[in-house]
């Protein structure tokens, strides 16, 4: 995974391939074991700190490895307990990571590529255009990050951090395998020991990679669904072209059926005024999502400088809900958070250099047409 001159970085290796690592370098299995507590459950990224691995291998690995987690460049705390990291990544860009805390849950929203390709037009991430895929160490370091910013813990305090939603930048389905990497890391009992019930993958749908998603792990699904017919949901995010409303539902039926216990997707849609917001738009929706395990949880369009695209009005979405709860269906509205520090849904921009130009291009159409 690493040129000769480079460091392999330990953080972004799950269980297994840790295993592979020592035994590459002649060492025994059992080290993995350690290096993982000692990197997730402490924090610890000093090989001299870690007391019970030997000289001689310390050495050794500071010569052929690293522990290292991205930079925090700003770290700051909402008026609502919201906290937002903006961390550096290897070639300058930034990405950011959002942690909620609500009762007893503390639920981290965690990036997986800085930007994304696939230009949802009401996405102010998708409008910054793509620059690259995180690495494994990158997407896990979000949440070695937060955690140790809680450290030591309180003996007998809540864990700040029992859920994670990879529902930040990035479209994660496109960033397979290290989004499944830094996941299983998530669930590691060695680790994070987060349960594959509260680690939510969002997509806006990769069909083949959903289904693929199904043969290698469990985590909870979250689907961005955001319209209930094709025309409306082509415009909206422009991947629907590809992998149509049936077929996506199809392909989430198929992963939920696959789940050794039973579990319910949730259906996102993000309400935006005089677009998907009316209650024919809701009735429709309670039809195409018939016989589908799921929730429903709005979400209130997060207006941003380049849309011209409005929040609807509560009442409005609360009349979308209740159409849908008649029908059924459990709905919830999210609540904008950490509003104050640009923290909410779909403002997790970061400085994103686009290799595709996209803010460029989107820049000149908005300038010819008004
Ligand atoms: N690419 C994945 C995960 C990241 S987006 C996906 O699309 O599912 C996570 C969620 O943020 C999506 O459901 C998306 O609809 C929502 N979102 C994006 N921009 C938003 C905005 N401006 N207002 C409200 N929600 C937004
Ligand atoms: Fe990408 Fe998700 Fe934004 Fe669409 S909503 S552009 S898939 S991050």
């Amino acid at each position: 995974m690493t040129s000769p001159t480079e460091k392999t970085n330990l953080l972004g290796l799950p269980k297994a391939k840790l295993e592979a690592f020592f035994e590459s370098l002649g060492e025994k299995r059992f080290r993995a074991t350690q290096l993982l507590q000692w990197m997730h459950q402490r924090g610890v990224d000093d090989f001299d700190q870690m007391t019970n691995v030997s000289k001689p291998l310390r050495e050794k690995l500071k010569e052929v490895a690293e522990v290292r987690g991205p930079e925090v460049i700003f770290d700051e705390t909402s008026k609502d307990g919201t906290r937002k990291w903006v961390m550096r990544m290897d070639n300058g860009n930034s990405v950011e990571t959002v942690l909620i805390p609500d009762g007893e849950r503390g639920t981290l929203c965690v990036s997986s590529q800085i930007g994304c390709s696939l230009d949802c037009t009401f996405c102010s991430t998708g409008k910054r255009g793509f620059n690259r895929n995180l690495t494994a160490a990158e997407i896990i370091g979000q949440v070695w990050v937060a955690r140790k910013a809680f450290m030591p813990f309180e003996p007998g305090a809540d864990r700040p951090i029992t859920n994670v939603v990879m529902m930040g930048m990035g479209e994660p389905l496109l960033n397979f395998d290290n989004v499944v990497d830094a996941m299983n890391l998530m669930m590691e009992d060695l680790a994070y020991g987060i349960s594959k019930r509260r680690v939510t993958l969002s997509t806006s749908g990769v069909v083949p990679a959903l289904d693929q998603l199904g043969e290698v792990t469990d985590v909870s699904l979250a689907i961005s669904l955001h319209a209930p017919n094709d025309e409306l949901r082509n415009q909206l995010v422009p991947l629907n072209k590809k992998y149509p409303i049936a077929e996506l539902l199809a392909a989430t039926r198929r992963y939920l059926d696959r789940l050794p216990d039973k579990r319910k997707a949730t259906i996102e849609y993000t309400v935006i005024e005089g677009v998907n917001d009316q209650p024919e738009h809701a009735r429709q929706l309670s039809k195409v999502l018939k016989g589908l395990p799921c929730k429903i949880n709005l979400i209130p369009f997060n207006p941003f400088p380049e849309s011209d695209f409005r929040r609807p009005k509560l009442t409005a979405t609360r009349r979308f809900q209740t159409i849908l709860n008649e029908a059924g269906y459990i709905t919830t509205i999210r609540t904008t958070r950490g509003d104050d520090i640009d923290a909410a849904c779909g403002q997790l921009v970061g400085r994103v250099e686009d290799r595709t130009r996209r803010s460029q291009r989107y820049i000149q159409v908005q300038q010819v047409t008004p």
